[in-house]
């Protein structure tokens, strides 16, 4: 059973169609990424999965039970997701810790305590323990998201999203970013992130989906979807990119 099931999702925006009956499917410990042009609807995409945005046609499913379904509590559906944005948006008036432990403790009622010391453990393996009581502006741009990213695991998602998580970076520092989403694969943690790395999504990802005005037009392994496209707004797409 996969982990994430979208089937036929349809969004649209006033009389933009921006989803546009797109189905996904993310098997356990795979990463798929996602690639397309500005507007392709990658985000929106991820939003959906996230709940944070509503489908306005079709179902989504985690685990193999409809998050769509208005019966579902979403706060306990985001509790099973992780989702990591562009800018990293941290709270600039809070620590580390605290901007790590806030959503666990206050939104899904999680021991103060425990929540702190799986944060400081988290803190610990990648590398950023002694950076536990600075607060953002103190830590490079590359140190921010993986706090970030800290903050979406430490509920241990079943599934994380990252959206373009180092488009906002100094070239510098997209690496270390890029070795922590590295790390998280080894470690078998689903993933489905949107990232105009090229190279990164041929080395990490098991699978490629071109999305194209809202629809998947192109998915596979990423030596053929990058290597050798079959659909030519792929190719266009590469050739505009590489
Ligand atoms: P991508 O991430 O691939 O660049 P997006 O999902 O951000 O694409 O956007 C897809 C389309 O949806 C774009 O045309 C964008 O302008 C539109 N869109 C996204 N969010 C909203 C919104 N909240 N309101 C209106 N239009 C939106
Ligand atoms: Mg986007």
């Amino acid at each position: 059973m996969p982990v994430l099931s979208c089937a036929h999702l349809r969004k649209v925006f006033g009389t933009r169609v921006v989803l546009d009956d797109l189905n996904l499917d993310v098997e356990e410990h795979r990463v798929v990424a996602l690639i397309g042009a500005s507007g392709s609807g990658k985000s929106t995409l991820l939003r959906c999965a996230a709940l944070l945005t509503e489908v306005d046609d079709g179902t989504i499913h985690l685990d193999g039970e409809e998050i769509t379904d208005p019966r579902v509590d979403p706060d306990a559906v985001r509790r099973r997701i992780g989702m990591v944005f562009q800018a990293y948006n941290l709270f600039p008036h809070m620590s580390v810790l605290d901007n790590i432990t806030l959503a666990p403790v206050r939104v899904h009622r999680r021991a103060r305590d425990q929540a702190r010391a799986q944060a400081r453990e988290w803190l610990d393996r990648v590398g950023l323990a002694d950076q536990a009581d600075s607060y953002p502006d103190r830590l490079s741009g590359g140190q921010q998201q993986r706090v970030a990213i800290v903050r979406a695991l430490v509920n241990s998602p079943r599934l994380l999203l990252l959206d373009e998580v180092t488009s906002a970076l100094d070239p510098e520092l997209v690496g270390e970013v890029l070795t922590m989403i590295r790390d998280l694969k080894a470690e078998g943690m689903t993933m489905v992130l949107a990232t105009h790395e090229m190279g990164f999504a041929r080395e990490v990802a098991d699978e490629v989906v071109f999305l194209d005005a809202g629809r998947v037009l192109e998915a596979g392994p990423p030596q053929r979807v990058l290597g050798d496209p079959t659909e030519p707004r792929t190719r266009q797409f590469l050739s505009r990119i590489i």
